[in-house]
């Protein structure tokens, strides 16, 4: 994707953010960073950029998570422009690879000479959970699109949603009270569990002199974390809201 259709996206999003000139200018920097680096090839007389690989979706939440604390910590020039970067890759994970060269240069222009869909913006801005599972979700479900008409639909929209579930600083109501009974319960039970089932293990296997008794309780181990599993996710959530143990 070029520049121009990057930044009118972000444009757009910054227009209903409201957000300062600082602001939108750290944005978006980030925004077009992915490109910039490192990436230019220089021929006689000018120079063009080369296309970056594409980022993974780990990747891509590694620069939300970045965003996030940045925010968290009041350090809105970082949160910005990692939030840009986040974005940027999003974009390009709506665009479908095509065919390099002539064709794909010139859908690349004329991708770029079409307006933000206004509406697609709209919807993103109102149909998001702001949660580290539904920005993954959001990132997993963007597919690479042909129609062009499409690529502009989807990226705006993933990009409206993943903005502000990263730029809404309010708490899920109840939440921190249901996050300590959470951690009450787990301490009570999972973790006796899944250690106290390897102690187990480990001592049969030191009186018995023989390993075997240390795969005995790995089924219950692997059920303890299975179990766990909505502990950890609320523990994640925890951190996406600047939460930390007490
Ligand atoms: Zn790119």
């Amino acid at each position: 994707m070029k520049w121009r259709s990057h930044l009118s996206i972000g444009n757009a999003i910054a227009d209903r953010f409201q957000m300062s000139e600082g602001e939108r200018r750290s944005f978006l920097d980030g925004l077009v960073e992915p490109d910039r680096h490192g990436e230019r090839a220089n021929r006689p007389g000018h120079s063009y950029r080369v296309r970056h690989h594409r980022a993974s979706d780990r990747v891509i939440m590694i620069h939300v998570w970045m965003a996030r604390k940045s925010f968290l910590r009041n350090d809105t020039y970082q949160g910005y422009r990692h939030l840009g970067m986040a974005l940027h890759y999003i974009q390009d994970k709506s665009t479908s690879k095509g065919l390099m060269g002539l064709t794909h240069e010139r859908r690349e222009k004329k991708l770029a000479g079409l307006t933000v869909p206004q509406k697609a913006i709209e919807v993103g801005l109102k149909k998001y959970v702001s949660s580290p599972e539904f920005v993954r979700g959001t990132i997993v479900r963007t597919k690479p699109k042909k129609d062009l008409e499409e690529i502009m639909v989807q990226a705006s929209f993933r990009s409206a949603a993943v903005a502000a579930a990263v730029l809404d600083a309010s708490q899920p109501p109840l939440f921190s009270k249901q996050m300590s009974l959470a951690r009450r319960r787990h301490a009570l039970m999972h973790t006796p569990l899944a250690v106290g089932s390897m102690a187990v293990g480990l001592s049969l296997a030191l009186a018995w002199n023989s390993p075997f008794p240390i795969i005995v309780p790995l089924p219950l181990v692997l059920l303890a974390l299975i179990l766990d599993r909505p502990y950890r996710q609320l523990k994640r959530l925890a951190e996406w809201n600047g939460l930390r143990r007490h």
